[in-house]
């Protein structure tokens, strides 16, 4: 056995675990089967822009080690994420706040705001939420969940919110204050120059292969230990069945004017746009360039040809993935990580935290 570690996947959680064991004198050999590292984080230059290739990443935590650990490999700009909403003709600031409640009612203050959303809750009778519809009817009340919500929701996961688990939902704040910044978190911001660098760095020492896939070394041992990143119901051969992922596609389009939309992501709220948001690049990095890189994001259901990116974790598919797990647990020469092995909407900020704990346990 030439490594102790081969890596399958050259995306957060693989490169994470491959710096912190290459630090500790351990041999990885990094697999991907697409052509470059960075997995979704993956940024490439186009007239001078770096353009998310997988859709819109902008860094936020609250964990101060994460953060310190993340600015080692690149210098971040102070890029705030404020998306707008268009519903119909109107535009809306998100997450939902003062801005959003006023041009929804005309209304000023945050009392106001409040006694609206609560009358618009004391209508729909609910009181245990048991789906997304729910959850978020009871959190704003019927006008934001119609126009800001369900439509981009249903685009999103492509089924109705009253299938759809609750805990979405609570990933996007709800504030009675002017504050349009989307996330919580104490520390945000994109790095300047794009992500591939960080990925460059993480990976130093260790060896890459590209266009190489895990099936073509599956019977050689060649490392004592399997890091796997992949889908896990694959790694299994789908032994119990397929798990379900949403997947997106992208239409880029290069125009020649310095500001299209004039905000780095717009969301197309209402279920008559076909795409859920439109990116602009440059936005990310405050970009002056003479011309503008857009991206219009599709969701799609995920097929064999499809790259898997979102886990649809409502129950059936989760029950499948408990079977995985167990079966996962009889493995003890694998660890499972990411989104696709482990089966999470995660944010960047948790795979690396999940990735250092794992390269610790190890
Ligand atoms: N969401 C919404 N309206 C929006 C933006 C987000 O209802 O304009 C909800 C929706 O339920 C969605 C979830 O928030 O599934 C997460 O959306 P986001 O765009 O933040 O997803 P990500 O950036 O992780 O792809």
């Amino acid at each position: 056995m030439m490594y102790d570690y081969l890596i399958v996947g050259a995306g957060l959680f693989g490169s994470v675990f491959a710096y912190e064991m290459n630090k500790r004198g351990k041999k990885c050999l990094v697999i991907d089967k697409r052509p470059h590292i960075g997995g979704n984080c993956y940024t490439e230059q186009i007239e001078g822009i770096n353009v998310h290739k997988y859709g819109a990443h902008i860094f936020h935590t609250s964990d101060k080690k994460i953060w310190d650990f993340i600015n080692s490999f690149a210098v971040f700009n102070n890029f705030v994420n404020s998306p707008v909403a268009i519903y119909g003709n109107d535009v809306y600031n998100l997450p939902f706040n003062m801005n959003t409640f006023s041009k929804m009612w005309g209304i000023k203050t945050p009392d106001q705001a409040q006694k609206i959303i609560s009358q618009q809750i004391s209508k729909t009778k609910i009181s245990a939420p048991r789906n997304l519809e729910e959850q978020a009817l009871l959190l704003v009340g019927k006008d934001i969940y119609e126009k800001l919500i369900k439509g981009y929701t249903e685009k999103q996961w492509g089924r109705p919110c009253s299938k759809l688990p609750a805990f979405i939902i609570n990933r996007l704040p709800l504030r009675f204050t002017y504050d349009n910044n989307y996330f919580n978190d104490r520390f945000q911001g994109v790095p300047i120059g794009g992500y591939t660098q960080i990925f460059e760095k993480l990976l130093n020492g260790t060896d890459v292969w590209l266009d190489t896939d895990y099936t073509m070394l599956k019977k050689d041992r060649i490392a004592h230990k399997i890091i796997y990143t992949g889908r896990i119901d694959a790694f299994f051969d789908y032994c119990f069945g397929a798990l379900e992922f949403r997947s997106v596609r992208y239409e880029n389009e290069i125009y020649d004017c310095s500001n299209f939309q004039g905000n780095a992501v717009v969301n197309y709220t209402s279920s008559d746009v076909p795409y859920t948001r439109t990116i602009e690049h440059k936005h990310f990095e405050f970009g002056t360039q003479p011309k503008t890189v857009i991206s219009r994001e599709y969701f799609i259901e995920q097929k064999t040809d499809t790259e898997p990116y979102y886990p649809v974790n409502d129950e059936k598919n989760n029950l499948l993935f408990g079977n995985y797990r167990e079966l996962a647990k009889t493995r003890s020469d694998v660890i499972f990580g990411g989104r696709l092995g482990e089966y999470r909407y995660y944010d960047m900020d948790r795979v690396i935290c999940s990735a250092l704990k794992a390269a610790e346990n190890e």
